[in-house]
């Protein structure tokens, strides 16, 4: 689950990493008085759940009232790469002298935390990284031992920060990493973490991706629920019961059991497909939760063609066959389906279909011909 900045200022002012006073609003008069408020110059940023708001217009200095309406009205409503603008945060404005990059993540390869952290932030940190990898100074972080003071002022040191900034970053950084560890984030970002002309170290960004596995763990997170963008599909996937997963190709995706899922995926890649979604019906799948399962499927505008990859177990092709032809009676179909069904009872099912024909439902032998044909019929 991703936060909003503001959020995440809000989660690091609570352990006490300085970040600017603040107030979110949701229309243009109440962003005026919150400038008033705060005092100006004020900075009028965008929340929004996506990076370079900054490029897009979405973060914007007013020195006066009539400057604070000007650009909340600007941002308000802004569409920023597909995410439109309905909460501001306005802010007192800071001075910058420097720009610095700072983060955690987790690096499942080494086992380990990983830190970045450069000089050349504000910047997009991928660019830097390609542009200019020797720029990002990285330290491996053992869980078991966590980020030690000499580790981190290494680490800043490696960094070759501004040595003004140097206190105040090893100060930051330390309880940055408690944010994460102890908030149970996926990822904690400062971009940019700024040197003022007066020398103190202060985050003008947040970037927190919490682990939705550690919800139980944080009852406080309920409060984000009302900012998260809901992906349609999912949210009607959820409502009947499906394990589904929104991507963004145009081959709707349906399978049982997890492996043969991600299997199907990996096939449809293979053969040059987009798949749309991620949607397991389980091991026992019968025919009603089958025929939801299509409906989610073919609700999806972008999906093109769907591929339907049963192995019959404790499922049964027969089962999943009538599944397919409650649906298909009650659901209109938007885009062909390519059933493979294997394993038990395989015979019944495709008796079943071909029985009941209809001319959206192609029944393929193999996975690596229904994956071909679903690609083929999604052109
Ligand atoms: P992003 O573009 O979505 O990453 O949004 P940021 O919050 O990082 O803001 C983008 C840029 O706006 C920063 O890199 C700063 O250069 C600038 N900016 C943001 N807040 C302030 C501020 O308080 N004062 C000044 N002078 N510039 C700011
Ligand atoms: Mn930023």
């Amino acid at each position: 689950m991703d936060l909003l900045e503001y959020q995440g200022k809000q989660l690091f002012a609570k352990y006490a990493i300085p970040v600017s006073d603040g107030k979110a609003v949701t229309d243009v008069q109440s962003a005026v008085d919150a400038a008033n408020e705060i005092g100006y110059p004020v900075v009028i940023k965008a929340q929004v759940l996506v990076g370079g708001r900054g490029k897009a217009g979405g973060v914007k200095l007013a020195t006066n009232e009539d400057e604070a309406r000007e650009h909340a009205t600007s941002i308000l409503g802004l569409d920023i790469k597909g995410h439109v603008v309905e909460i501001l945060w306005v802010e007192h404005a800071s001075d910058i002298a420097e720009e610095y990059y700072a983060s955690f993540t987790l690096d499942r390869a080494a086992k380990k935390h990983l830190g970045m952290l450069s000089a050349q932030g504000g910047v997009e940190i991928e660019v830097v990284a390609e542009e200019n990898p020797d720029a990002i100074s990285k330290i491996w972080i053992d869980p078991y031992i966590g980020l030690t003071k000499e580790q981190c002022v290494a680490w800043v040191d490696g960094a070759q920060l501004n040595p003004k900034a140097r206190d105040g970053a090893v100060d930051i950084l330390l309880k940055l990493y408690d944010v994460y560890v102890q908030g149970d984030c996926d990822l904690a970002e400062i971009n940019p973490l700024i040197l003022t002309p007066e020398g103190n170290v202060h985050a003008l960004d947040a970037k927190v991706t919490l682990d939705e596995n550690a919800q139980f763990r944080h009852e406080d997170w309920a409060e984000y629920e009302s900012t998260q963008i809901l992906d349609a599909r999912e949210l009607m996937a959820k409502e009947k019961g499906l394990n589904y997963i929104g991507l963004d190709g145009e081959i709707g995706i349906i399978g049982n059991g997890a492996g043969l899922v991600m299997s199907t995926l990996d096939i449809v890649n293979q053969v040059e497909g987009r798949p749309a979604n991620f949607l397991d019906v389980g091991g026992g799948a019968d025919a009603d939760l089958l025929a939801n399962a299509i409906e989610v499927v073919n609700s999806d505008e972008n999906v093109k063609a769907i591929f339907l990859n049963i192995f019959g177990g404790i499922t049964k092709c027969d089962d999943v066959a009538n599944g397919v032809v409650q649906a298909t009676s009650k659901v209109e179909l938007k885009s062909p389906i390519v059933v493979r069904l294997d394993g038990t009872n395989v015979d019944q099912g495709r008796a079943i279909l071909e029985a009941n024909p209809n001319p959206k439902v192609v029944v393929a032998s193999t996975m690596l011909d229904a994956a071909r044909e679903a690609v083929r019929l999604s052109k």
